[in-house]
């Protein structure tokens, strides 16, 4: 079966399992980041959603609103609460399924601390329209959240860069990945001190047990993506016995992994070195499969594809179904050995939990359609015809015509 995501992990990943590591790893992961990402400094932490608290703590910022995208990775809005201050949602486009700008000055008040500018599955946020409200604004922060996007580029210049500092996720469902980890890359040699007087007074290091733990995932992540073996954790995700690990957020409860305050592994910090090295491979090859998909897509009836951007990168590949198909057309495929994915199936002003302590919020309805009408196509795969041929077979039989886009 062709999992919906894949770590690009090899054997020289593998091979850190019995390697010694210390924190030095860290120290050099970080550098070479950001290098990578072209910046002047880069500091790990132990999820993405642990560098965003950060990032809002350094400032100190306290009961502050902090302007998100309505559809994004439920995570960064928990951050913000966690952080003491309260998220504003602002709903997508259409077009690139980023925040829409047109709804956000509306939003600024005398109150907004800061700008989440996310590039969702890989697509470059516009910075064009975030400079206009940096200039009315300036007292506003922007922090870029990279963690679909990582080097993504906007008109040929890189989001990571602009505004005060980005973050990154660095799980095994990211283009690259650390294990489990988050990190900051900044120009700004004054935030990079508070981000390290945070780190040394907030973060301990990982514990021996979390060291052990994260060994044991590199061990199963290796094993558990092959096409061969997937059917096994396909299996197992569907009877539910791998949690929190496929299933990471709770409909009624903003909350945090135990381990978000305890360091990013060394053993982590070798492997996203090993990454490094591969990450222009990497990318491009995603890049070469999502080019073959719209290709190959073009003319199937019942299927909105989405944009080929230059300077995206590809995160995920994302196609609208009609709504009322998606969950068929998701098994049908499934029986067929092709897991589509289903990120990013809610709107966050709409769950329960935040309905329900953050009524003030206006409605997103692009983001309330889009969570129920995108998949998303195995991007990391040795055989992207296969994803084809059995998506274009599970749209005959699921009953092909879905002309009527609810937008
Ligand atoms: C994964 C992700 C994060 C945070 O990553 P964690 O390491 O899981 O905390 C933040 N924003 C987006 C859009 C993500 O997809």
């Amino acid at each position: 079966m062709i999992p919906r995501f894949r770590p690009s992990l090899g054997w020289k990943e593998i091979l850190s399992l019995f390697l010694p590591a210390s924190d030095k790893n860290i120290i050099k992961f970080e550098e070479k980041f950001a290098k990578k990402m072209s910046q002047n400094y880069a500091v790990a932490f132990p999820y993405g959603r642990t560098a965003l608290i950060a990032l809002l703590k350094i400032f100190d910022f306290e009961r502050k609103e902090i302007i998100c995208p309505s559809y994004t990775c439920v995570v960064v809005a928990h951050a913000i609460v966690e952080s003491g201050n309260i998220p504003v949602f602002v709903d997508s486009n259409e077009f690139d399924f980023n925040m829409d700008f047109k709804h956000v000055e509306s939003l600024i008040n005398e109150n907004t601390a800061a700008i989440i500018a996310t590039s969702i599955f890989g697509y470059p946020v516009n910075l064009g329209a975030i400079e206009r409200i940096q200039k009315k604004y300036p007292h506003i922060k922007i922090f870029q959240d990279c963690a679909h996007s990582f080097s993504a580029k906007w008109n040929g210049r890189p989001v990571n860069k602009h505004g005060d500092a980005a973050f990154f996720g660095l799980n095994a469902s990211k283009i690259i990945t650390t294990i489990f980890g988050g990190i900051i890359t900044t120009d700004s040699n004054e935030i990079r001190n508070k981000l390290l007087k945070f780190r040394n007074e907030s973060i301990k290091p990982a514990s021996f047990k979390k060291r052990l733990v994260q060994r044991l995932y590199l061990f199963a992540f290796y094993f558990a993506f092959k096409d061969s073996l997937y059917f096994f954790v396909n299996w197992l995700e569907r009877k539910g016995f791998l949690g929190r690990l496929s299933q990471y957020y709770d409909e009624i409860k903003i909350d945090l992994p135990n381990d978000y305050l305890e360091m990013m592994t060394p053993t982590g910090a070798r492997v996203g070195i090993i990454q490094l090295d591969k990450y222009e491979a990497i990318l491009s090859n995603r890049e070469k499969i999502a080019e073959y998909y719209s290709r190959e897509l073009a003319n199937i009836p019942g299927l909105k594809l989405p944009p080929m951007i230059s300077g995206a990168t590809y995160s995920h590949y994302v196609v609208r179904v009609d709504a009322g198909f998606r969950w068929k057309l998701i098994d049908n495929c499934i029986k067929n050995g092709v897991q589509l994915g289903w990120l990013i199936e809610y709107s966050i002003p709409e769950m329960k939990v935040y309905r329900e302590r953050f009524t003030s919020n206006v409605k997103c309805p692009i983001s309330f359609i889009l969570k129920d009408e995108t998949i998303n196509l195995p991007l990391n795969t040795s055989n992207p015809k296969k994803v084809i041929s059995v998506l274009t077979k599970a749209m005959k039989r699921v009953g092909s015509v879905y002309s009527n886009y609810s937008v």
